[in-house]
């Protein structure tokens, strides 16, 4: 069993650092049920670090599940009113918002994706203030992942129970950089480095990116003027840092939807709602996902691509060193929260505003008419290799390489 002192630092860091919770602050914990050891020590944490309240959300995707599949149709184009006042009042107040979960995998089969869509449509829609994007708002929010015997057992299927929850709290705590003598400290130095570099990329003002590799890859992805790179955390409107997800290795911006060309293969598979889509690539023109093939799951690759009329457009392209910790472990996690920080990768759908100068408080017709993407969705797959190359090509055609053989190159190094 993983010492309760460790798993306290975990929840302390996860309260302190992922929501930089302050005192007098509230906080609403939503977590699933088969993660209540945990949750009681996020709660100790946040008590101890000076809550005015603590409010905790259960679920359980087995419970969401069998809603998902009896309920009718209408039941899913609202939210329920105490949801809705749970949530908008949360944000109203400037709450903490800790999401604790143990992987999103599994436990879905059966349910239409559609339904799944429209519920999130929904609480978009319903409840803004708490939908608002990253960056926005007076909220702090940070989402992580919590070692569950059902997630344990997806990673690790050959260990008996306890062995493989152990194990997989092991990975987790070391790639959350959670298991030091200090953790807030290893935060202040990891985010230091993305200081650094996003500093160093913004200030390129790249006109495209270009991915190379020996599977196949060699996709260019067009970046707008005044586009930014982002990574670790993120200021509220009033100037709190916060990390939306702990772990984080990536940097990203999102890119010009309509001039990404060429053609990318997957690195890693990508776990979507409890199936698996393996070995797929994709050919995009103009911006547009034109074409597509998987060995295994390309029904699930074209629900995704085919969601709405934008997400065939790509939200966010990311860059991820093989020697992030997450890399190195070479473990498939079966959650995009972890597996996203193992590789670069793109992502189809929604894009993060703020990763454009002025873009921010766009609506979504304007952001479309910038060239930034909006979708219901927003879906990340890997597509970084040990040997990918990544270069940076500036307005004039000049060559820089982001890149070599999956690693910084020296400038960003
Ligand atoms: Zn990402
Ligand atoms: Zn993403």
């Amino acid at each position: 069993m993983i010492e309760k002192e460790r798993l306290y630092k975990y929840a302390k860091l996860l309260v302190g650092t992922g929501c930089s919770f302050q005192p007098g602050q509230e906080i609403l914990i939503s977590a699933q049920v088969d993660c209540a050891p945990f949750v009681r020590l996020a709660v100790e944490a946040a008590w101890e670090l000076g809550a005015k309240d603590v409010t905790v959300q259960w679920s359980d995707p087995e419970i969401d599940r069998q809603r998902l599949i009896h309920g009718a149709d209408e039941l899913f184009e609202t939210i329920p009113a105490w949801e809705k006042t749970m949530l908008e009042t949360a944000a109203e107040k400037g709450a903490a918002v800790l999401r604790l979960g143990g992987g999103m995998f599994g436990g879905m089969e059966g349910v239409d994706p559609k339904r799944l869509t429209a519920k999130q449509k929904a609480t978009r829609r319903e409840c803004p203030k708490y939908s608002a994007g990253l960056g926005k708002g007076k909220s702090t929010r940070c989402g992580c992942g919590i070692a569950t015997p059902a997630w344990a057992k997806k990673v690790f299927p050959d260990l008996p129970e306890e062995e493989a929850v152990d194990k997989l709290w092991e990975a987790i705590l070391k790639v959350a950089r959670a298991d030091g003598p200090d953790p807030a400290q290893a935060w202040a130095d990891h985010t230091e480095n993305f200081r650094r570099r996003t500093t160093r990329l913004t200030e390129k003002q790249f006109d495209a990116v270009r991915y190379t590799a020996s599977n196949g890859t060699d996709l260019t992805v067009g970046l707008l003027p005044g586009h930014c790179w982002w990574g670790g955390g993120i200021e509220n409107e009033e100037g709190v840092y916060y990390y939306p997800n702990i772990p984080t290795e990536e940097i990203f911006t999102s890119p010009d939807r309509t001039r990404t060309e060429g053609v990318v293969h997957s690195s890693l598979p990508l776990s979507h709602r409890g199936s698996l889509i393996e070995d797929f690539w994709i050919r995009f023109e103009n911006g547009r996902a034109v074409e597509w093939d998987a060995k295994s799951g390309k029904e699930q690759l074209s629900h995704i691509i085919e969601t709405d009329e934008n997400s065939c457009y790509l939200g966010e392209a990311a860059l991820v060193p093989k020697s992030s910790p997450i890399s190195q472990m070479g473990l498939l996690f079966y959650s995009v929260l972890f597996d996203e920080n193992a590789a670069c990768h793109l992502a189809l759908g929604r894009c993060y505003p703020f990763c454009v100068a002025g873009a921010s408080d766009m609506k979504e017709e304007e952001l479309l008419a910038h060239k930034l993407n909006v979708s219901a969705t927003h879906c990340d797959f890997m597509i970084g290799t040990a040997d990918m190359n990544v270069t940076g090509i500036m307005k004039d055609g000049t060559e820089v390489p982001i890149f070599v053989n999956g690693d910084w190159a020296e400038e960003f190094a």
